[in-house]
């Protein structure tokens, strides 16, 4: 039962009552969040409507556990495809293993798990897996063979002294055995104690120093977040009043465009003017087995919540993270609020704002809502993404709402928070937190940025090693939703002058056309002049932005790409982009592979960039200019995410 059933329940119910104009002119003199959310609260027929939801939910959340047979069946389907060498499926169930296991269960899984990392080189995970295996109790007399795994995956990584004490466990642990095989296995490690012993002397020698840096579970997980692709940083010192932003680009206050960024010097292409940190973000239902619930990375190997089934996170920091902050009131609750906003309109943004809330003190949120301030009276604090206060008071639009869209907006306040509340068997909601919900769910729509992935689509029987795919296969795909405050103060132009890029949860705004000083830094809200007739960006602007669009592009009326003029005063220029896209296309995307390919493209495209720019005889808008700024666009994105996306 999803917000759109209930809510067209409220609609039938308040039709036979008074047409429903009664209820909705009583409703429009409302003065205020606060007093919204009373008023629906105070509606016999809205709580009547909620009452099978939240039923059903209650019931969801008192059954949700986990489960060792679903999680022992897994795991022999994932057995069964890693007998078959089928790595990436074989993981696959093994991650449903794990987020429904418990016990025994986790600790069969994780081992199996890490045989897979094993065998694909990924001795971090491998290590990590391990680790979290011997820690929900691995049986004893298995031991031997995970701790022998251990010390090859040390030995990779030139950990040594790890590897030894990995290697004489092992030993220890056979020799408590009485098995035929014992003795041809005690050989075989008494080898490989020798053989690492005389690695690490040839090592001593060469003074390579033994890396023993890594032992613990948390500095394993150091290790692998240190090879993930990270934002890059800040090219400018950070700007003290704007801290994601660099000191080239401040923050003003104008009258007729409002709050906005512009440069404080001359900036170049590809420089990056805002690094960001989401305020709150959430994970999309469809993405929850391959990316961390908690800072959106992609994770071939996720780690389960202690208590649901419903959440994996990248890492133990992540999930210990989301705990303290905001999953331990949505635990057992998350699917039944993802499958109840699914398919509907304003039901991601409604999900986001419960996230925000959950997230805040409840004291800065009480603060927040009484105040209600104007945007302007803050113009001269630190604007920090960080905090809740900075979220509360980004530009609402509810003025230009209408009375039935607040109503309804209203109602989903109401029910989302009604739903949390389940947990603490509450009835009625906390007002406080539904007022706040309800503020963040007028000024999301403007705001709230959708996070996407490049992803290349792998066959469940693809191995790495084997083939390499090609650019055409790659994928943007949205995988969540976020709120970033500052890359939201950008206003539009429908010809921008920057992109942003996902990392994870980080969004990175990097400039593709040079901005000189004074210049408003200008991103683009999902209509470009180069692919929407002029008439349709308006229309959409105004309908979803709420103003009329005065660029360069709109202004001058510029054709569509197809029919914009091709460079012909400079052959040359044109001929090499048009190679390049080419070569560009040729390139192999083979994960993780080809980000220096990609970075040497980026550099080409930004030099023609360059060039097109510098040359007064050049006058925009023309084809290759476009070109060349979609092909840096597309190796900037790719060098920002590219995670294997398995079909099966
Ligand atoms: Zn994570
Ligand atoms: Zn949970
Ligand atoms: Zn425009």
């Amino acid at each position: 039962m999803n917000f759109d059933n209930i809510y067209t329940q409220i609609g039938h119910n308040l039709e036979k009552i008074d047409g429903g104009r009664e209820t909705l002119m009583r409703f429009s003199k409302c003065s205020g969040n606060s007093q919204r959310i009373s008023f629906v609260l105070g509606l016999e027929l809205v709580r009547a409507s909620f009452h099978e939801p939240l039923h059903l939910a209650k019931q969801e959340f008192l059954n949700y556990s986990k489960s060792e047979i679903q999680s022992t069946s897994h795991r022999v389907e994932g057995d069964v495809y890693y007998q078959k060498k089928l790595n990436w499926k074989a993981i696959c169930f093994y991650n449903r293993s794990l987020l429904v296991g418990k016990d025994e269960s986790l600790a069969l899984t994780y081992a199996n798990r890490s045989a897979v990392f094993y065998d694909t080189a990924d001795w971090l995970h491998s290590l990590r897996d391990i680790q979290l295996s011997l820690d929900h109790g691995y049986p004893k007399h298995l031991e031997c063979k995970l701790r022998e795994r251990q010390g090859d995956c040390w030995l990779e990584l030139g950990q040594f002294n790890q590897a030894l004490i990995s290697f004489n466990l092992a030993r220890d642990l056979l020799m408590t055995l009485s098995t035929l095989q014992q003795k041809d296995k005690l050989g075989d490690l008494v080898l490989k104690l020798k053989q690492t012993k005389n690695k690490q002397k040839k090592a001593k020698k060469c003074g390579l120093p033994d890396n023993d840096k890594i032992s613990s579970i948390k500095s394993i997980e150091q290790e692998i977040i240190k090879k993930r692709r990270s934002a890059p940083e800040l090219h400018r010192a950070r700007n003290p009043l704007l801290p994601s932003a660099s000191a080239s680009v401040e923050l003003i206050n104008t009258p007729d465009r409002g709050r906005c960024l512009v440069a404080t010097e001359d900036i170049k292409i590809g420089e990056t003017v805002i690094v960001e940190k989401a305020h709150a973000s959430i994970l999309q239902y469809e993405f929850k087995e391959s990316h961390c619930h908690h800072c959106l990375h992609w994770t071939p190997g996720p780690v389960p919540c202690h208590k649901c089934s419903q959440v994996g996170f990248c890492s133990t920091q992540c999930r210990d993270e989301a705990w303290d902050s905001y999953h331990q009131f949505e635990c057992g609750l998350t699917d039944f609020l993802c499958r109840t906003t699914r398919d509907v309109n304003t039901g991601q943004h409604g999900l986001l704002a419960l996230r925000t809330v959950l997230k805040a003190d409840r004291r800065l949120i009480i603060i927040a809502n009484e105040q209600e301030k104007s945007p302007e009276s803050f113009a001269s604090q630190v604007f920090d993404s960080a905090n809740y206060d900075t979220v509360h008071r980004l530009v609402d639009n509810s003025s230009q709402r209408s009375t039935t869209d607040i109503f309804r907006r209203a109602v989903m306040a109401v029910y989302l928070t009604s739903l949390i509340q389940i947990r603490d068997g509450k009835d009625r909601p906390d007002e406080v937190l539904a007022t706040a919900v309800l503020r963040l769910l007028h000024s999301y729509p403007c705001n709230a940025h959708e996070i996407s992935h490049m992803a290349i689509p792998v066959p469940s029987g693809f191995c790495a090693q084997s083939k390499s795919l090609q650019l055409q296969q790659i994928q943007s795909c949205e995988i969540g939703s976020a709120a970033f405050p500052v890359v939201s103060l950008m206003n539009h132009s429908c010809n921008p002058n920057v992109v942003h890029l996902c990392y994870g949860d980080v969004m990175v705004v990097k400039v593709i056309h040079r901005i000189a000083r004074g210049e408003e830094i200008l991103d683009n809200y999902g209509y470009h002049y180069a692919t929407h007739e002029k008439r349709e960006r308006q229309l959409k602007l105004c309908q979803q932005y709420y103003f009329r669009c005065r660029c360069q592009s709109c202004v001058e009326d510029w054709p569509l790409y197809r029919d914009t003029p091709k460079l012909t005063s400079r052959p040359d220029i044109a001929d090499r982009i048009t190679k390049e896209i080419n070569n560009f296309k040729k390139l192999s995307c083979c994960y993780p592979e080809g980000s220096s390919q990609r970075e040497e493209a980026a550099r080409l495209f930004i030099g023609h960039l360059d060039a097109m720019e510098s040359d007064p005889s050049i006058n925009l808008p023309v084809q290759e200019y476009n070109k060349a700024q979609e092909g840096l666009k597309l190796c900037l994105a790719l060098l920002a995410t590219l995670s294997p996306h398995l079909v099966f």
